[in-house]
């Protein structure tokens, strides 16, 4: 079983049944739904899909959406403007019938600008150097020549947009989310720990009840990671916009620092964007995007995400199916650096020792750890520890198991189970056993809450013979 946990993001070359189904097959562990592309309405009726399909399997599955948030979008009269080298374009809040003006019509953004601030289009490809500024208009020098199509994204890498974190249509796809009891919601563009409680405020009001994932994509975040961090549930290394926000050639950098903080203050994290970017076209990956999968598992990432590859790719199966093959080979010999951590309270304290235990095992053989959770915190504490060896999370709540879907090693399983269960957890034992997880004569590694009422006083660890 692989560890390190697959987000595939589902788009029209995978939206239907049996393609859903063979990738989780292949390994996919959450479905990512980009509220940037297509309407509401698709994203609810492809969640539903995703949702029977993985009804069936073994393992639960994670519905992630995420939200456009403070994302900026040209606004053109015309399919495309073609500009050249040099020449000197219009940018405009509302642009009045010249088709070479470029609409930017979210409120926030070109008020700020000033003579030789940098605009950005279409991930970076087109820049653009402001030269002029008005009442009502920007003036800013092409510095590429080239078609730019309406609808591309604009970063203007200088600046934090005095934008709300999150637009209507991130309000309307919150209600969606809602209504389809979905696990994760990724807020696009966070910038401050703020960002994250609105978002959290929003969700409250729908009853959403679901973790929040801070993607870290410009400087703003850069410089409030702790915060952001210690606010969210999760966080993404989202490298697409970071690489256009911040110089390219820092990524490798801040992926690395990204994720030694997450891990450190034991919250999940993915790493995202252009993983298998041939695979679009082809059906094999390349051998760097095969060494930058496995870099990120070397990094000691949570998760690792397909966007385009599964969502506009010709490959959405084999894609999925390469990175899960990436993934178990590289994970076997990984070494992940121990977490100088301090124990935060009695509960953290039995977690360390279990992870002793597992580290030093002496003559006894271990086959997993079985971890009872009321509400998952226990699961993703060990998660952050990075056992070697398989964690079983059982839990008796759905929207617990599927929340883990996100977590390293851990492998969450459904059961139904009384305090009878905890004293005598024979059954459950039986049950792993029969369908393959557990070995038999081998040990397994038990961390319950004695009294399920009291679980910050109640750990204890157990060990019992499978
Ligand atoms: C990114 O920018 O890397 C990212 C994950 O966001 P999106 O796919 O929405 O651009």
């Amino acid at each position: 079983m692989k560890k390190t946990k697959i987000i595939a993001t589902v788009g029209p070359t995978c939206e239907n049944e049996e393609v859903l189904d063979q990738m989780i097959d292949a390994g996919a562990n959450i479905f990512r739904f980009n509220m940037k592309h297509g309407t509401t309405e698709w994203h609810s009726n492809a969640i539903k899909r995703a949702q029977k399909v993985a009804d069936g399997k073994k393992f639960p599955l994670g519905i992630m959406i995420d939200l456009q948030g403070p994302e900026v979008r040209i606004d053109l009269k015309e399919d495309f403007i073609e500009v050249e080298k040099g020449e000197e374009i219009t940018f405009t809040n509302s642009p009045d019938g010249d088709s070479k003006e470029i609409g930017v019509p979210e409120k926030g953004v070109l008020e700020y600008l000033e003579p030789g601030d940098i605009i950005l289009i279409d991930d970076g490809f087109y820049e653009f150097v402001v030269s002029k500024t008005t009442k009502n208009k920007i003036l800013a020098i092409s510095q590429r020549g080239g078609k730019i199509g309406n609808r591309k994204g604009l970063n203007v890498p200088s600046h934090k947009l005095n934008m709300p974190a999150l637009i209507d249509a991130d309000l309307n796809n919150l209600d969606m989310g809602a209504k389809n009891e979905i696990d994760f919601v990724a807020l696009s563009f966070t910038r401050t720990a703020e960002d994250i409680e609105n978002l959290r405020l929003e969700m409250e009001k729908r009853n959403l009840d679901a973790h929040v994932i801070a993607k870290i994509e410009n400087r703003s975040a850069l410089q409030n990671l702790e915060e952001i961090i210690t606010a969210a549930d999760g966080v993404m290394v989202a490298r697409g916009d970071l690489g256009i926000e911040t110089p390219l050639e820092g990524i490798p950098h801040w992926q690395k620092k990204i994720i030694q903080k997450a891990r450190e203050l034991r919250t999940p994290v993915i790493v995202a964007t252009q993983m298998m970017q041939s695979m679009v076209e082809n059906p094999i990956p390349t051998r760097a995007e095969v060494t930058d999968v496995a870099n990120a598992i070397f990094n000691g990432t949570d998760a690792v995400m397909l966007s385009n590859e599964t969502a506009a790719g010709k490959y959405p199966v084999e894609a999925v199916r390469a990175m899960n093959k990436i993934i178990i080979y590289n994970e076997q010999d990984v070494d992940y650096s121990p977490l100088d951590i301090e124990a935060k309270d009695s509960s953290d304290l039995i977690m360390k020792a279990a992870v002793d235990i597992l580290k030093n095992p002496g003559e006894v053989s271990f086959s997993a750890v079985l971890v009872f959770t009321k509400d998952g915190k226990t699961a993703k504490q060990v998660s952050s520890l990075r056992p070697r060896i398989p964690v079983f999370a059982i839990s008796d709540k759905k929207e617990v198991i599927e929340k883990l879907t996100i977590c390293y090693g851990i492998e969450s399983y459904y059961s139904v189970f009384d305090k009878k269960t905890l004293e005598r957890p024979n059954e459950i034992i039986a049950d792993l056993r029969d369908k393959g997880f557990l070995e038999k004569g081998k040990k397994a590694l038990l961390v319950q809450a004695q009294h399920w009422d009291l679980p910050e006083f109640s750990r204890a660890l157990t060990i019992v013979k499978v």
